[in-house]
């Protein structure tokens, strides 16, 4: 297999089954790869509390740190690490004002679609820069935060009855309607669970990551990355789950996988492997003994 100077994976469900899983394999999956001088970049809708119990510089030395990235918070934040310690090198929080209208936005969201259609939601605020809206308020996920395999189906159906015709679409394009009352800008998301409405996104991190990438290995190429993920999958046409936004103009000459057997489109680029988290882990395994 080629080997990657870079290699960009979501966390939850593509590097560990679940954020309470022990993190203990995928920490010795990538450990070998840091000290080799391969960069690994952790992009996760999550926050550090929730990668590897909130310490996951405890499971490496100062120099493997060297080679490690996170970003985090849907395009949040953008960790590195000097001194063994990490240090936020760049970030998209909104000022209060800003934060402000997103929490708003959200909740007229919230208030149309339960006036308009019966449709009940729930939201979720604490986050930094976006708020996670609840579409399938009856179906919890428990411990498992990635897409289960029968949700797409679930929540169409429930759009449907609830006479939400233009599918997850329409709940896109009625966050940008929304976000236009207030003066700003969204780049609303969406799993099969959750609509998630902030100022930025997955692609932030990506991009920030491999330009920072840029700067330590003059000469970087999207072609010598790969980018790893769980959820590719399109919710219908055209709109495709949250790794799929780790593709952007700057990195789409990379090489994008997915761990997810879940049936559906992804973009093109993407190859399906299937076989979940082991699959993840056996390729940093092999990538380890090239490198
Ligand atoms: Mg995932």
């Amino acid at each position: 297999m080629k080997t990657y100077k870079a290699i960009f994976f979501d966390w939850d469900g593509t590097a560990v089954m679940s954020r309470k899983a022990p993190a203990e394999e995928a920490v010795a999956a990538m450990k070998p790869l840091l000290e080799k001088g391969v960069k690994l970049a952790v992009i996760s809708g999550t926050t550090y509390e929730n990668i590897a119990g909130g310490a996951i510089e405890r499971y490496f030395t100062e120099k493997e740190l060297e080679n490690l990235y996170l970003g985090l918070g849907r395009g949040a934040y953008n960790y590195a690490f000097k001194g063994g310690k990490p240090y936020v090198f760049s970030h998209c929080i909104p000022d209060k004002e800003v934060l402000e209208k997103i929490h708003r936005i959200c909740f007229e969201i919230h208030m149309e679609l339960k006036n308009r259609y019966g449709f009940n939601t729930d939201i979720v605020f604490s986050r930094p820069n976006y708020c996670k809206i609840d579409l399938m308020v009856e179906n919890n996920r428990g411990d498992n935060l990635f897409m289960q395999e029968n949700e797409l189906e679930l929540l169409k159906e429930s759009l449907k009855a609830h006479g939400i015709d233009g599918g997850l679409q329409a709940l896109i394009d009625l966050s940008h309607k929304k976000a236009a009352d207030f003066g700003i800008k969204v780049a609303p998301t969406c799993d099969a669970k959750y609509l998630e409405v902030g100022i930025s996104s997955k692609s932030d991190n990506a991009d920030t990551i491999f330009t920072h990438l840029q700067e330590e290995l003059p000469g970087l190429m999207p072609q010598d990355c790969s980018f790893w993920g769980d959820e590719y999958v399109g919710i219908e046409e055209g709109i495709f789950g949250s790794d799929s936004f780790m593709c952007t103009k700057i990195t789409k000459d990379g090489d994008f996988f997915d761990v997810s057997d879940v049936p559906g489109e992804r973009p093109h680029k993407v190859q399906v492997l299937g076989g979940s988290v082991q699959t993840f882990l056996d390729f940093l395994g092999k990538q380890a003994g090239e490198a």
